[in-house]
C-alpha cells in the first residue's frame, strides 16, 4: 500500500481502536500529549474482541499485576458509569466463585488472601453463605466460595462508545478503515527513534507507537521483527431466555463461576442468562463462527451447579464467539522492548481486556509521558519475561 497524500505527524500513533487502544489514546491526551492517532483497520471502533465480551468486571485474580489492574480499573468503571448517566451498563451485582474440590479451595484461598492482602475486600464463604447468595446452586459437595461486592458487569458496547467518546473528546483522531501495513523505524539519534507508518489511510510519520491490535498485536510486532507470543484463541457464549427470574432488580444474580466445571453464569438486566464455558485446550485460531463442540461441552457441565439450566433449550443461533489475545502466562504485554523503547506494547488481555482497559491506558500514558510507570508494577507484564523465562501464572482464567 502506497502513501495516499502527504505524511502526517503525531506524538503518538496507537494501533487499534479496541478498549485498549481508546483507552490508551484519551490517557494520553489527558495526560498532556500534544497529538494522538488512532489508526483502526476496521470500518468502526470496537469491532474486534471488544464488541464480543462479556462484559464481566472483577478484581479476584490470583496474581500481583492483575488485581492492581483490577484494583484501579473498578474505580475508574465506577466512575465512568456515573459520568455517562449509566451507559457503561455497570451493575455491581459481585462475582461469586465456588469450588467442592479440595485443590479448587487452596487455588481458592490463596488467591482470596493476596487479594485481601491488597486491599480488596473479598470476603471467603462458607456453604451456607454461598447459597445464601445463589439459592439456585446445586449444593451437593459444595465446599466454600469467595465474594467481591464491587466486581460486576458492564456493557462492552457502553465502554466502547465512552472511550471513544472520551478520546475524541481529549482532543485523540481515530481514523477508520486504516489497517497499518507496515511500520518503519527511522531518524535514531540521541537515544529518539522515530517511526514511518503506512497505512490504508495514508502514511504517518510519529515519535512513538503503541500496539494496542489486541489479537493481532503479533502481526504488527513482526512489523518491526520482534517476536509477541499473543494469540488468538476462539471463545464462545450462549444466551438463553428463561427461566423465570430469581429474586428482585430483574432477577440480576452475581457473575455465578463454577470454579471446579469453568462454567460461568449470569443474568442479563433485560432477563435470561448469558452461560460460558472455555475449553482451556482449545487451539488457537482465527475463527469467529460458533466452535460445534461448545454447546455440547456446555451441556455436559452446566447442570452440576445449575440444575435450573440444566434442561433448557440453547438456540445455536443466540450464541456467538470472539477471540481472546492469549499469553502464554494469561497476563498482558505492556511495555517496550529494549531495542525499540518507544514502540509500546499494550496487548495479550486475554478474557479480562475489557475490565483492564483503564488501567492500560493509564500504564501507557505514564510510559510515554515520564519514561515509566509508578502507578503500576509494570516489571511481571514486560515484553521480554519470555525469552527471559521469568514467568507468573494467572489461574483464575475462566
Ligand atoms: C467471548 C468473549 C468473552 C469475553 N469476556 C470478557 C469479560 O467478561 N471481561 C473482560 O474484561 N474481557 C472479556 N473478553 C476479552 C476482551 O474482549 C478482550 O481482552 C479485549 O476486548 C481486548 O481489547 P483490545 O483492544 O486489545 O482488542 P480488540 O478489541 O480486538 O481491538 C484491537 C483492534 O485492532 C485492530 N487492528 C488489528 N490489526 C490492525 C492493523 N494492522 N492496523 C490497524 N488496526 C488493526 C482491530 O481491527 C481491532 O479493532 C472476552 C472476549 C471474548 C471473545
Amino acid at each position: 500500500m502506497g502513501t495516499i497524500g502527504p505524511v502526517r505527524g503525531a506524538d503518538v500513533v496507537v494501533i487499534g481502536a479496541g478498549v485498549i487502544g481508546l483507552a490508551a489514546a484519551g490517557e494520553l491526551r489527558r495526560a498532556g500529549v500534544d497529538s494522538v492517532v488512532v489508526l483502526e483497520g476496521r470500518g468502526g471502533v470496537g469491532q474486534g474482541s471488544s464488541s464480543r465480551a462479556n462484559g464481566g468486571v472483577r478484581a479476584q485474580f490470583s496474581t500481583r499485576p492483575n488485581i492492581e489492574f483490577s484494583r484501579y480499573s473498578l474505580t475508574e468503571f465506577e466512575r465512568m458509569h456515573a459520568e455517562s448517566g449509566g451507559e457503561l451498563g455497570f451493575h455491581q451485582v459481585g462475582y461469586l466463585l465456588f469450588t467442592g474440590t479440595a485443590d479448587g479451595l487452596c487455588g481458592l484461598r490463596a488467591a482470596h488472601d493476596l487479594q485481601r492482602a491488597m486491599g480488596v475486600d473479598t470476603e471467603w464463604l462458607s456453604t451456607d453463605e454461598v447459597l445464601d447468595r445463589a439459592p439456585f446452586l446445586r449444593p451437593d459437595g459444595l465446599l466454600a466460595g469467595t465474594f467481591h461486592a464491587r466486581d460486576g458487569i458492564v456493557d462492552p458496547h457502553g465502554v466502547v462508545a465512552f472511550l471513544a467518546a472520551q478520546a475524541r473528546g481529549y482532543g485523540a483522531t481515530v481514523v477508520t478503515d486504516a489497517a497499518v501495513r507496515s511500520i518503519r523505524s527511522e531518524g535514531r539519534s540521541e537515544g529518539r527513534s522515530g517511526f514511518r507508518i503506512s497505512s490504508d489511510a495514508g502514511d504517518f510519520g510519529c515519535e512513538w507507537v503503541v500496539n494496542a491490535a489486541g489479537p493481532d498485536a503479533a502481526s504488527v510486532a513482526a512489523m518491526l521483527s520482534l517476536d509477541l507470543p499473543i494469540q488468538p484463541v476462539r471463545r464462545n457464549l450462549a444466551y438463553v431466555e428463561g427461566p423465570p427470574a430469581h429474586g428482585p432488580d430483574g432477577g440480576l444474580i452475581p457473575m455465578c463461576v463454577d470454579l471446579d466445571t469453568g462454567v460461568l453464569v449470569r443474568r442479563e438486566k433485560s432477563g435470561g442468562y448469558v452461560l460460558a464455558y472455555s475449553n482451556p485446550d482449545d487451539p488457537p485460531g482465527r475463527e469467529t463462527t460458533v466452535d460445534p463442540d461448545f454447546l455440547p461441552q456446555l451441556a455436559g457441565r452446566i447442570g452440576r451447579r445449575f440444575p435450573f439450566l440444566e434442561n433448557v433449550p440453547i438456540n445455536p443461533r443466540h450464541c456467538w464467539a470472539g477471540l481472546y489475545p492469549e499469553t502464554p502466562d494469561h497476563h498482558a504485554v505492556l511495555g517496550a522492548p529494549p531495542p525499540l523503547p518507544r514502540f509500546v506494547q499494550c496487548a495479550g488481555f486475554g478474557g479480562h481486556g475489557l475490565m483492564h482497559a483503564p488501567a492500560a491506558g493509564r500504564a501507557v500514558a505514564e510510559i510515554v509521558t515520564s519514561g515509566e510507570c509508578s502507578t503500576f508494577d509494570l516489571r511481571p507484564l514486560r515484553p521480554t519475561r519470555f525469552a527471559e523465562n521469568d514467568l507468573v501464572m494467572e489461574s483464575a482464567v475462566f
